[in-house]
């Protein structure tokens, strides 16, 4: 079957060539989709709680949200009006439509704690389903996703790098329970003339499995298109307003 669906793909594939304008490099957002294989599913422990709150950051941490209001961040549009999310119950809410936010602080390498929350009210499926990220220095996805029972392209689902590097395993929790994210991400070193001398690394550990060991990741993480490698120094934390009501707490961070 596989065999059959390989030389029908070939010969569909061959006869576009044959009839197709010549388009090189054109890219669609499926040309960066990778479906196979599936991350298996690990029911994650009881590391930290699903329901209610009472959880606290280290004491030499950078706490960016403390549960009562986004005074640490703003909006991604003009990085100066202030950040439009909802806050409430100790965590803060994307507010469809306004658009991402990002930290007013810059960071290079750092650790990162940050929770989050799918809607309890399960709507859409696949990348339409609790879709949110968190960008590293504004310009590298982690994916948020609600990635229980909800298939997509497997380097597009939770813990993934966008269209990059699928993550290790499948950790999520239902939807409407707390989920972690805890990351160790090292920052691209660029030489005086813009060359890279090495990657963005990141690790990341989700709901307290490892789903990113010291990956490379290489370059933005477009929906369209392949990534690119651009210099840049020190960056904020960025979250994407993908049109669902994610929601987020106890976002801290350390610097390395
Ligand atoms: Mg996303």
């Amino acid at each position: 079957m596989k065999r059959r669906s390989l030389t029908l793909g070939f010969i569909a594939t061959t006869v576009g060539l044959a009839f197709a304008q010549p388009q090189p490099n054109k890219q669609t957002p499926e040309s960066t989709e990778i479906w196979d294989p599936v991350p298996r599913v690990v029911t994650p422990g009881n590391l930290a709680p699903a329901t209610g709150s009472g959880v606290t950051a280290p004491s030499d941490a950078v706490v960016l949200f403390d549960g009562k209001n986004l005074d640490n961040w703003v909006s991604d549009k003009d990085g100066q009006s202030a950040a439009k999310w909802t806050v409430a119950d100790g965590a803060f809410t994307v507010a469809r439509g306004t658009g991402d936010i990002r930290t007013k602080q810059e960071f290079g390498d750092y650790q990162l704690h940050i929770e989050f929350r799918s809607p309890s009210q399960v709507a859409g499926n696949g990348q339409g389903r609790g879709n949110s990220g968190i960008f590293m220095q504004g310009l590298y996805e982690l994916q948020v996703l609600d990635s229980y029972d909800n298939r997509t392209y497997s380097n597009g689902q939770a813990g993934s790098i966008y269209k990059q590097s699928m993550p290790l395993v499948n950790a999520s929790r239902k939807p409407g329970e707390w989920q972690t994210y805890d990351v160790v991400y090292t920052a691209p070193r660029f030489n005086k003339d813009g060359l890279m001398i090495h990657p963005p690394y990141i690790t990341v550990i989700h709901n307290g499995v490892l789903v990113q060991n010291h990956t490379a990741i290489r370059g933005t993480t477009p929906f369209v298109g392949l990534p690119e490698v651009k210099a840049h120094g020190k960056g904020p934390i960025k979250l994407q307003d993908h049109g669902n009501p994610v929601s987020f707490r106890n976002v801290w961070i350390r610097e390395l």
